[in-house]
């Protein structure tokens, strides 16, 4: 092919795009700002559905692999009412495979394999050349240029401003994330209360979601309205003052409901912000989005499913671009499919988070009963 190609971030927009491309033995640099793989803790389970993510790990040839590793029985969803009382507890049928969870540094680790990742050189500027090509500058003083730069660089993307102005927005909803280790020894009750997938309970303007995730580890996430300012957000390292704020907010709620805030470890804030629904830019030779760099919505269960199948997607389409001017047009055609599907996800999670964090607890309990398999 002979096109120098570098992707900026290894989560799982620039690691699908690199495996894919790599599977069909184009050099590809992908470049990560993190040290190393174990850097920072990898944040909760991902559901990867048929037809997305599952698809995407197909085109990189890891499909097998996925399901191996993955937790078809952490599809369970149960909902409970503020004081305790179970609304709804649905189970996935033996053998069902829509949206297996998986650990993302499990999903890191899979999609890593023998991709050769240039750890700690996080990207600074990017600048699309006049004759051609792109310059990436690094943190670490280097400079390098390349025919295509892919940013997958997430939600803070420095690979946007090289070609779109848009700017993340807060939505008005913060999550407070908080975990419990060794649920199953240490924690039975708890373990026992969110069963083997997730459990849910909306409350006004509030809920409180937890996730089991691989080897006994509980995510639990306090979600509320809240204006985006330090009193909303103390200082997320004052762990007992976070605890005592959430405990506050939540009051009222099941006993057992609680202990999952007052038995939480540390505590990370998490405000949600999105990019503009229809996000587009003009097409810049060169350059390219994917993942939440191009798309960022509200933590719904699409962003990492889209993320990974724009990235094979994409892939497949460089590694078929042989002729002059086909590296470009390839490019082209994949910012509209990506455009277009985006669209209809960041509309669907966006009307999705309003309706989960809502005035009126029962539109939670609603959507659930449309979207859930019966
Ligand atoms: C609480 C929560 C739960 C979620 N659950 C789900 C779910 O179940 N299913 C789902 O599909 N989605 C889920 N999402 C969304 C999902 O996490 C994201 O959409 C997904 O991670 C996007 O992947 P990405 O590769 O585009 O970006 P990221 O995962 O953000 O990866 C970007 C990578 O780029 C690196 N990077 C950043 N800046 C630079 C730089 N300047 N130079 C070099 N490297 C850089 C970062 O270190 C990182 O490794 C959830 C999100 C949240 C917050």
């Amino acid at each position: 092919m002979g096109h120098r190609i570098a992707v900026v971030g290894a989560g799982p927009a620039g690691l699908t795009f690199a495996r894919v491309l790599h599977r069909r033995d184009h050099p590809v640099t992908v470049l990560e700002r993190d040290p190393a793989p174990d850097a920072r803790p990898p944040g909760g389970a991902l559901d990867l559905h048929q037809g997305l993510g599952q698809l995407a790990l197909e085109k990189a040839g890891l499909l097998a692999q996925f399901q191996a590793l993955s937790r078809p029985e952490g599809q369970a969803m149960r909902i409970l009412d503020a004081d305790g009382t179970v609304l709804r507890d649905w189970h996935p049928r033996p053998g069902e495979r829509a949206n297996p969870e998986i650990d993302r540094g499990q999903l890191r680790g899979l999609l890593l394999g023998p991709l050769d990742v240039q750890w700690g050189r996080g990207v600074t500027e990017v600048v699309p050349q006049t004759r051609g090509g792109v310059l990436v500058r690094s943190a670490d003083g280097r400079q390098e240029t390349f025919d295509l730069l892919i940013g997958a660089d997430g939600a803070r993307s420095r690979v946007r401003p090289a070609i779109s102005s848009a700017a993340p927005h807060y939505t008005g909803v913060t999550l407070v994330e908080t975990s419990l280790d060794d649920v199953d020894t240490r924690h039975p009750d708890l373990a026992r209360l969110v069963g083997a997938g997730s459990m849910a309970v909306y409350g006004v303007n509030r809920a409180l979601v937890a996730q089991r995730n691989s080897g006994g580890h509980l995510k639990v996430y306090a979600q509320f309205r809240a204006p985006l300012d330090r009193h909303a957000n103390p200082d997320p390292s004052d762990a007992e003052a976070v605890r005592s704020r959430l405990l506050a907010l939540f009051d009222g709620w099941a006993a057992p409901v609680l202990d999952l805030l007052r038995r939480g470890t540390a505590f990370v804030h998490r405000p949600l912000h999105v990019l503009p629904v229809s996000h587009t830019w003009a097409h810049v030779p060169g350059v390219t989005l994917l993942g939440d760099a191009a798309h960022l919505m509200p933590p719904l269960g699409a962003g990492a499913n889209l993320a990974m199948l724009e990235g094979a997607e994409l892939a497949e389409s460089v590694a078929a671009a042989t002729g002059p001017g086909d590296l470009d047009d390839a490019v082209r055609a994949f910012e509209e499919q990506m455009w277009a599907r985006a669209a209809t996800w960041a509309e669907i999670t966006t009307a999705g988070l309003e309706r989960l964090v809502s005035p009126d607890p029962a539109e939670a309990l609603a959507l659930f009963d449309e979207v859930q398999p019966s």
